[in-house]
């Protein structure tokens, strides 16, 4: 699979940056995917050339960093036409937020496992103050795993285990992280890709406030091969 970073920011985007999204295709180029697509996500999906092969897209959860982009995105759609409504994998709550993406361009789907083109997609209940979900993908002999926001959770660590990659949520650093915290620590990231034996590990929804090399820092003393999700970086899994 190849993973490009659309955004990696969050709860809002730092200048020029953006937040939640991450495009994944399989390696034949014939199963394209979109997870998230909050603040200024869009624009980088324009770029990449991508909003016309989506084939599905899944949102981790309803906080506006990791969805408002699906509102213009209906605007880009009516301009380029599709055979049928995008499919849109979603959680059912917050109900209000969910139901600013019923317009008629997407095909609207809760998170239950399925298959879409070569991937098999699942998901597990995330910690988080709203409905969130881990996403897992299956694809070319390879295993992803998003974290979505959340903090520690045993099930969730469970679902993380021998990932390929894990992309994890870098929400907090050390000293601002808290048991009741709704993201996880950039070292707790790392802790989590050492127990769940991940082959590697990428950082995200970094907080405009932190410097993601402190984050990176706290994050390799648990977990020495992790990096930070560069928008624009291509990975291939
Ligand atoms: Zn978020
Ligand atoms: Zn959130």
């Amino acid at each position: 699979m190849k993973l490009t970073i659309l955004g990696n920011n969050g709860p809002y985007p730092a200048s020029g940056g953006a937040c939640s999204g991450y495009l994944l295709e399989s390696d034949s180029g014939n199963t394209t995917i979109l997870i998230d697509c909050g603040t200024g996500v869009l624009a980088n999906l324009m770029g990449a050339g991508a909003l016309d092969r989506l084939d599905a897209v899944v949102l981790s959860h309803l906080h506006f960093d990791h969805m408002s982009d699906m509102l213009p995105m209906q605007y880009a759609i009516q301009f380029h036409p599709r055979k049928h409504p995008l499919p849109v994998y979603a959680p059912k709550t917050p109900e209000m937020t969910r139901a600013l993406l019923d317009c008629g361009c997407y095909d609207l789907w809760p998170c239950e496992d399925v298959t879409i083109g070569e991937m098999r997609v699942s998901f597990n209940p995330a910690r988080h103050p709203v409905e969130t979900k881990a996403v897992s993908v299956v694809c070319d002999g390879a295993r992803f795993v998003f974290t979505g926001d959340s903090n520690t959770d045993p099930l969730l660590e469970l679902f993380c285990e021998d990932a390929d990659l894990l992309l994890a949520d870098a929400g907090l650093s050390e000293a601002d992280w808290k048991p009741t915290a709704p993201h996880f620590s950039a070292a707790l990231c790392g802790k989590l890709a050492k127990d769940t034996h991940a082959k590697r590990l990428l950082l995200t929804h970094f907080n405009p406030k932190y410097d993601p090399a402190d984050l990176l820092n706290e994050a390799k003393q648990h977990f020495a091969k992790a990096e930070c999700a560069k928008i624009g970086e291509v990975y291939y899994i």
